[in-house]
């Protein structure tokens, strides 16, 4: 994976072709919105929703995320778009169709009790936040990253009795998810692989979780624009692509949108 800065995803428009209708991937936090000290405080910005609307008249456009997807709808807030929640284990298509892929109702009795002793746990680790969502356990230490130890090794205790989740992180979050060989990456190839063939794809993200991402859409050959947000961009990546910030997420995206109306 290449340590040296990438390229800037401006510089990757022109793969685009002016008329094409290309599928579209944002992943949320960090992405169209900024981090922020408790997660329900995430709002999208009006600037960016609209330029996510105009973006939805002329492409494909799918939101992936962490969040449980009711949460996600709520806060993108953009009707007729395909919202993917939990990782890849819930999805609203544009039509409206609800589907839950990977096996994640299996998951549900196991994450219940991981729940209950994380939530006893967690009563002495002061500054964290327990965020229960449908298909994880997430943990947000924002407002303390001294205790950051601390949870995981209590996380670590829960996943060990509950083998049928498994410990992973995030920034300023720990999560127990559903051991399943299901994430991001393989919800966002089933999608793709729903496409017309020669779809150009773009896959925008900011975090970990994004990697299984960027990794699964080489299956696609070096065309999909994949593009890392932010401070991750100068650490390893498989994204072939970078923007530093929201805002430029932002700019690029309403670029595309103008470019794809140019035919
Ligand atoms: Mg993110």
């Amino acid at each position: 994976m290449p340590l040296a800065p990438l390229p800037s995803a401006f510089d990757a428009l022109e793969l685009f072709p002016a008329g094409a209708r290309p599928a579209v991937f944002l992943d949320y936090d960090g992405t169209l919105t900024p981090i922020v000290s408790r997660p329900e405080l995430a709002t999208l910005a009006p600037a960016m929703r609209a330029v996510i609307v105009a973006l939805s008249e002329v492409a494909e456009v799918a939101v992936v995320t962490g969040r449980d997807l009711d949460d996600a709808i709520a806060l993108v807030g953009v009707p007729g778009i395909t919202i993917v929640g939990s990782h890849g284990f819930e999805v609203e298509r544009a039509d409206g169709e609800r589907l839950v892929l990977g096996g994640g109702e299996t998951y549900l009795p196991a994450l219940e009790a991981a729940a209950m002793r994380v939530e006893r746990g967690l009563r002495s680790i002061a500054g964290t936040h327990l965020e229960r969502k449908r298909f994880a356990l997430a943990v947000h230490f924002r407002q303390a990253p001294e205790r950051a130890d601390e949870v995981v090794t209590l996380l670590d205790e829960a996943a060990r009795d509950e083998p049928g989740l498994r410990l992973t992180h995030g920034k300023m979050v720990a999560e127990l998810r559903p051991a399943a060989d299901w994430h991001k990456g393989r919800v966002v190839v089933a999608l793709t692989r729903e496409a017309p063939q020669d779809t150009p794809i773009a896959y925008l993200g900011d975090d970990v979780t994004d990697e299984d991402a960027f990794e699964a859409l080489g299956e696609f050959g070096d065309a999909p624009v994949t593009v890392i947000v932010g401070e991750r961009a100068s650490a390893p990546t498989a994204a072939r692509w970078a923007l530093p910030d929201v805002d430029a997420v932002r700019r690029w995206l309403q670029a595309l949108e103008q470019r794809l109306r140019a035919a």
